[in-house]
């Protein structure tokens, strides 16, 4: 007895010893956030409002603007001193105060991949921007005539000749040679980065930079694409005979160029003929009243956008989060045409996100946790907009069987994109790992694996690879789209589930959106967010079911 006592009495004291210092070490972190945050949260502030002028007018003083305010941003995340600090405090274990925790969580992470040197870091985003103007200046050349980027995406949507396509798609690929050993370059010297910070390669580190598990994230991608395999099978037999009809080939001979999208990433076959019912509406009362249906109100946003297309602004759509308050905008380009009215829901749905944080939470944890949630939001609710009842509902479209293909278009559409983004994903872990394997091959063998498209001739030694974007510009980051198609097709059924309706445009939707998933904002790690919002771990099994069965 008298031991345990003892023994209990010393716990206590130890205890209390412990406590004081956690009280300590809490109290401190908080007075370093007092001080800290605020220089963060008014630095991102002049960079999204500068950010907004330049997009929205396209004014040298506002690039200067931009490019140096981001210059000051990133320095508040690295500086030695306080990187030491943080690490000090999550390795003392003392910061018990959840949403203390998990911003000293977030700072680290952010910190950590800026504690690279300096020369390195500046090398890299030298050649980033030298890659940038490459991209940006590029036009392929069929014939002595330059095309744009909208150019061969007119060619591929409309051109009926078979030669002039496969020209023009190969002309397209002319920029992988300009790019390809300059970008091999820039995986170095990330590769270079990520070793310093004590990563296997680039790939390793910005997964665990962003909070994805890598071996969760292959193992539920190679699920995903055994599982779907059978019905992408399927689906590929109704493309190839469609295409073959089309262009008057055989199978044999059909190539990438049939395809409406230069990389085999949108569905080749879509029913033409959404615009002409789409050409008359009012694009943003359609939005206005969508949203009120689900009680999420939209008018804020509107008044603080900029909705249509005018000289010097920027040609596409995107939302942004000003203050992390109640100035939330999205820049789009609207027209009224199917594209637009996927895309301002899509925007609208970001933004609604960002209108639906608890605004009592400190600055740092009034954002998704992920891109994958916000941008699960934006895919569903652009989604809704090629769906039958949507279609019925706002849109006054009658014709049946036009409905119905609407929505064999919508499955396609959904399982083209995914084996794009399974090919992306596995590329880049390899070039990461080995970038001066034969590319190429790699490329097109994961196209044969994923895609079932075949090496055209004459490819070999090329560099198709390094013709998309974001294998040199936006790299390790496509994987998240697909991650945010299978949470938003999880939702969705929780939705339906919920509301008991087979639409989610309901009041019980848009209230469940709200307390469940917005207003937490990133307390808590995406996958456990997602967990508490579904009530069951993340997978694909809801996407499966709606898309690949
Ligand atoms: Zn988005």
């Amino acid at each position: 007895m008298m031991k345990i006592n003892i023994f209990l009495m010393f716990m206590i004291i130890a205890l209390k010893g412990f406590c004081g210092e956690i009280m300590d070490q809490n109290k401190e972190f908080k007075n370093f956030l007092d001080e800290y945050a605020p220089k963060v949260s008014n630095k991102s502030q002049s960079v999204a409002l500068a950010s907004w002028l330049l997009e929205t007018t396209g004014s040298k003083d506002a690039s200067f603007l931009v490019s140096s305010l981001n210059t000051e941003l990133k320095l508040l995340f690295n500086d030695e001193a306080t990187y030491k600090k943080l690490v000090a405090w999550q390795n003392s274990k003392a910061i018990t105060d959840p949403l203390l925790a998990r911003q000293l969580e977030i700072l680290i992470l952010s910190f950590k991949g800026n504690m690279a040197p300096k020369e390195l870091l500046e090398e890299i985003s030298n050649k980033e921007a030298e890659l940038s103007t490459l991209y940006a200046n590029f036009r392929a050349q069929v014939d002595g005539k330059k095309f744009s980027d909208n150019e061969i995406r007119d060619v591929l949507n409309n051109e009926l000749s078979v030669e002039q396509r496969k020209k023009v798609w190969k002309a397209s690929k002319e920029l992988g040679d300009v790019l390809g050993p300059k970008i091999i370059e820039l995986v170095k010297l990330r590769n270079k980065e990520a070793k310093f910070l004590g990563y296997n390669n680039y790939f390793d580190m910005q997964l665990e930079l962003s909070e994805i598990n890598k071996a969760d994230l292959l193992k539920i991608f190679n699920e995903t694409a055994e599982k779907s395999d059978g019905a992408y099978k399927k689906m590929m037999l109704d493309i190839d005979t469609a295409l073959s009809k089309k262009f008057n080939v055989k199978t044999e001979e059909i190539g990438p160029w049939l395809w409406k999208d230069p990389f085999c990433q949108e569905d080749p076959i879509a029913p033409q003929g959404l615009d002409s019912y789409i050409k008359s509406i009012d694009i943003l009362s359609v939005a206005k009243g969508y949203y009120s249906k689900m009680n999420l109100n939209v008018e804020a946003v509107i008044t603080n956008s900029d909705l249509f297309e005018r000289d010097g602004k920027n040609q596409h759509a995107f939302c942004i989060n000003i203050d992390h308050k109640q100035d939330v905008r999205t820049l789009c380009n609207i027209k009224s045409n199917g594209r637009w009215m996927d895309t301002v829901l899509h925007e609208f749905g970001h933004a609604l996100y960002d209108l639906g944080y608890n605004f009592e939470l400190p600055w740092l944890l009034r954002t998704p946790p992920h891109l994958i949630t916000t941008e699960a939001i934006a895919l569903l609710m652009g989604r809704q907009s090629i769906k039958p009842l949507f279609l019925k509902e706002f849109c006054n479209v009658k014709d049946e069987e036009f409905l119905k293909q609407m929505e064999l278009s919508a499955a396609r559409k959904q399982l083209v994109f995914s084996r794009f983004v399974l090919l992306m994903t596995e590329f880049e872990n390899e070039l990461y790992k080995n970038p001066d394997q034969d590319l190429n091959d790699l490329w097109w063998s994961l196209a044969k694996k994923y895609q079932k498209v075949n090496m055209p001739d004459n490819r070999k030694g090329k560099n198709d690879w390094a013709t998309k974007y974001h294998i040199g510009l936006a790299p390790v980051y496509y994987y998240s789209y697909l991650l945010g198609e299978f949470f938003a097709s999880g939702l969705e059924k929780k939705l339906e589930e919920i509301s008991q309706l087979p639409k989610i445009w309901n009041p019980k939707s848009g209230d469940f959106l709200n307390k469940k998933l917005f207003y937490p904002g990133c307390i808590m790690r995406w996958d456990r967010l997602i967990q508490e919002v579904l009530g069951e771990p993340f997978s694909s099994s809801a996407w499966i079911e709606e898309f690949a069965k």
